[in-house]
């Protein structure tokens, strides 16, 4: 190619790559928030504005080696081989399908039964295929792993990095039975040490092979646990986990997993015991993703052992931050190289100066806060709490049947289930059917008639 064709397509890659929404993006985003229901419309509101929502896959590897009381998964997920073959092509097509229908840079989890039961190369390969369609995998595993599979999934057989960072979501919970020296916990404490030796992996992959991590800790909660989250909080804040994620117990999946009355626990008990362990409280209302009864995120930074929300919500100027940098940056990517990262933000300056004096006046008020001498010598790192509420099935297959149908349902908590599942932050791929379908509905309703299907194509033994 002549030189100067050369350069013309190094500029217009440049301009392509700092632009700061991808256009597919752009388009996924407006149409998320027109699909959003009235009442999700609101200034807090992250769906549709800042992203698509979170992406699972299913069906990829239904099995898992654990027992949990309660599991979400359908019994039949237990009779289907994990393959990988299986997995790539239908992490590939899943993808590929949510490429096309949300653009790029969104998080995507791959979950199913237990990722480490795929060997290390398949599960690298199901990553590099999210990777490849613009995703931004997380794989969700208990935990109950060594060391040699993590280095083999980070690094190639000929000592080459596979990925710059890897993201991983770690389940401990004294809920699960059969993990490798505690196979039947009675209390969250004596997972401590399991959750340490989870976190020390990747700390050791990272000074050997230079691989970053970004690790999230969940945990279901029942009432045989809500009164031990709060130590949980406490024991896990001195680990290296970026997010602390909890979900009350929903009657979804394997009824023989059932042994208590989960509808005891709510959101807000769960919350509230997670204030307790952090020692300050957690806003989360002026930043939502979907609807408040599925979801509750607090965003902040945790330095010298004290929690400082990014945004004071009480404060009436953070809350213009807050408006200010979703009307300018919206959904853009701030997860790139750096000279495209300097493009797309001077792009975005350029367009609205006014984030300036905002984003100036917003990081003097976080740093009086949080405190100039916790900031620069109290390791200061950010962690953010979620609590996902997932729903019952009951509710969930009348809710979505009717809203297939094109009705509102007449009882109350099926409406409600209604409007939750329009707002739905999680979304799971079926490319044969060009739709999007929320998680609740694929555990509650698709995935039993899935593991079928599946269980005749990949039986346990071929
Ligand atoms: S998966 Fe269910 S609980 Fe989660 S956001 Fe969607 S509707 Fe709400």
């Amino acid at each position: 190619m002549p030189p100067l064709s050369k350069a013309r397509g190094a500029v217009r890659r440049f301009i392509e790559a700092s632009r700061p929404v991808h256009r597919d993006t752009a388009v996924a985003l407006r149409r998320r928030w027109e699909e959003l229901p009235d009442n999700a419309r609101s200034p807090q509101q992250l769906l549709g504005r800042r992203t698509a929502g979170c992406e699972g896959t299913h069906g990829v590897f239904p099995r898992c080696n654990l027992a949990c009381t309660p599991c979400y998964h359908a019994k039949e997920a237990q009779s289907v081989r994990t393959d990988g073959p299986h997995t790539i092509a239908e992490v590939e097509r899943q993808m590929a399908y949510l490429r096309t229908t949300r653009g790029t840079g969104q998080h995507a989890q791959l979950i199913g039964g237990e990722v480490t039961l795929l060997g290390p190369e398949d599960h690298a390969r199901a990553l590099q295929v999210m990777e490849r369609h613009g995703r931004k995998p997380m794989s969700m595993t208990h935990g109950d792993f060594d060391y040699d599979y993590l280095r083999d999934l980070a690094i190639t057989p000929d000592g080459r990095r596979r990925f710059r960072r890897l993201r991983v979501a770690g389940h401990f919970d004294s809920l699960m039975l059969g993990r490798r020296g505690v196979p039947r916990p009675r209390s969250e404490a004596e997972l401590d040490e399991h959750r340490r030796r989870f976190v020390a992996m990747f700390e050791r992959l990272r000074a050997q092979h230079g691989v970053g991590f970004d690790l999230a800790h969940n945990m279901t909660v029942t009432p045989g646990n809500l009164g031990e989250v709060a130590s949980v909080v406490r024991s896990c804040a001195g680990m290296r986990f970026g997010m602390m994620s909890f979900q009350p117990a929903a009657y979804v999946g394997n009824p023989r997993r059932w042994k208590e009355d989960f509808r005891a626990v709510t959101i807000d008990d769960v919350w509230a015991e997670i204030e307790r362990g952090v020692g300050t409280r957690l806003p989360w209302a002026h930043l939502q993703m979907g609807d408040a009864r599925c979801n509750r995120s607090a965003y902040g930074i945790l330095a010298g052992g004290r929690w400082t929300p990014f945004l004071d919500e009480r404060d009436a100027r953070d809350l213009r931050v807050r408006d200010r940098f979703l009307d300018a940056f919206g959904g853009m990517d701030f997860e790139r190289a750096p000279a495209p990262l300097v493009a797309a933000v001077a792009r975005v300056v350029a367009r609205r100066p006014s984030v300036v004096p905002a984003a100036v006046g917003w990081a003097a008020r976080f740093v009086r806060r949080t405190g100039v001498r916790r900031l620069s010598t109290g390791r200061a790192r950010a962690l953010t709490f979620v609590v996902h509420a997932f729903m019952d099935a009951e509710v969930v297959k009348p809710a979505w049947e009717a809203l297939q149908r094109g009705e509102t349902a007449g009882d109350p908590r099926v409406r409600a289930a209604q409007e939750r599942l329009q707002a739905c932050s999680y979304a799971m791929a079926h490319p044969d059917e060009d739709r999007l379908v929320p998680a609740c509905v694929q555990h509650s309703v698709l995935d039993p008639q899935e593991n079928l299907v599946l269980r005749r194509a990949l039986p346990l033994r071929p």
